[in-house]
């Protein structure tokens, strides 16, 4: 069976003042029906470029996204409305994502309103009925963001996005805005939800933890590419790419004495208005050779795995 949402060569620069910017320099990945697939990497290298292509937000430069077989760039321009009936997003911040001004019942209900016309009594009980699908209650529908806590505004957030029953929602760092302990809470709502709504997820995040907890694949990404993909227990168990490697070396760890263990810090990225020739990674790469500063490695499959690189790590065992 063919994959669910097909991406396949997204590229997308934006010109500035300093020179041009390479956010995406040609993604490939597909996310499968109710699978939930993770991309992360550092902060700038593109995740939610690729978010906002992916949703027509912005128009990519080249690429082709398909989604069940049709081409979302066509459909946004035919009608930008049939896209949110197959696809939908959730920002990080649900400060600023929900409109300050509207009660709860306009803000679910606006979708609603515009894709199928629905009002007055249909329309409250749809809504009713999304809050309730989202942990809140249908009482909630006459406040105002302010008057909500941060996870239930992102509960909100996350009611909306469902309002025209798409079947993949991109998320994008959606709990990375909310205290730990309301973090799990809303994972845990996310998990409910796309096994009662047979939901697939592109989830973007900075936590590798998220990923352990949330993702069956793990897309790890790179200065506008992907470098490494696979399944998250063999990429975090057994990384190939050295950055990958290099990115599970830098979380956080709170012990000193394991932290004096660690490796250096990976180091400022290369400025990505002046990417070197070859490997963007080369600059920082305990492994690279002259091959690398020359030549920018492809991304190759090897079995359920795949990664751009010359000189790649040892697979280990995982057990
Ligand atoms: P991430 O979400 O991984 O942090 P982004 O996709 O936001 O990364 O950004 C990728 C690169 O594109 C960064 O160098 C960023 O500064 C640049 N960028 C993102 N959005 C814009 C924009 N609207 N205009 C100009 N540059 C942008
Ligand atoms: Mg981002």
């Amino acid at each position: 069976m063919t994959a669910l949402l097909q991406v396949t060569g997204l590229t997308k620069h934006y010109p500035g003042r300093d020179g041009v910017v390479q956010a995406l320099r040609g993604v490939d990945f597909e996310v499968g029906y109710r699978e939930t697939v993770a991309l992360v990497g550092e902060s700038g290298c593109g995740k939610s470029t690729a978010a906002m292509t992916l949703m027509r937000l912005s128009e990519p430069d080249s690429g082709s996204v398909t989604l069940g077989g049709a081409d979302l760039g066509e459909l946004a321009r035919r009608d930008r409305r049939a896209l949110g009936k197959r696809l939908s997003i959730v920002f990080q911040n649900p400060y600023s994502s929900l409109d300050p001004r509207q009660r709860i019942r306009n803000i679910v209900g606006e979708p609603l309103k515009t894709a199928f016309g629905l009002s007055g009594r249909p329309l409250e009980e749809r809504v009713a009925e999304l809050l309730e699908q989202v942990g809140l209650t249908a009482e909630q529908m006459r406040r105002y963001p302010h008057e909500l806590s941060g996870g239930q505004r992102q509960r909100v957030a996350i009611a909306r996005s469902l309002a025209l029953e798409p079947e993949l929602l991109v998320l994008d760092e959606p709990t990375a805005a909310l205290d730990v302990s309301v973090q799990a809470q809303v994972l845990n709502l996310l998990q409910d939800l796309q096994e009662r709504l047979d939901l697939s997820y592109l989830l973007i995040t900075h936590d590798l933890s998220v990923v352990e907890v949330m993702a069956a694949r793990v897309l790890v990404m790179y200065l506008g590419r992907i470098v490494e993909s696979g399944p998250v227990e063999d990429v975090f168990g057994s990384p190939r790419h050295p950055y990958t490697r290099s990115l599970l070396d830098s979380i956080p760890i709170p012990d000193p004495r394991l932290r004096a263990q660690l490796k250096p810090p990976l180091g400022e990225a290369p400025s990505p208005l002046n990417l070197p020739a070859g490997c963007a990674f080369a600059p920082r790469c305990p492994r690279a050779s002259e091959r690398c500063k020359g030549e920018d490695p492809a991304l190759a499959a090897e079995g359920r795995r795949a990664f751009a690189c010359f000189h790649p790590l040892e697979k280990e065992f995982v057990p």
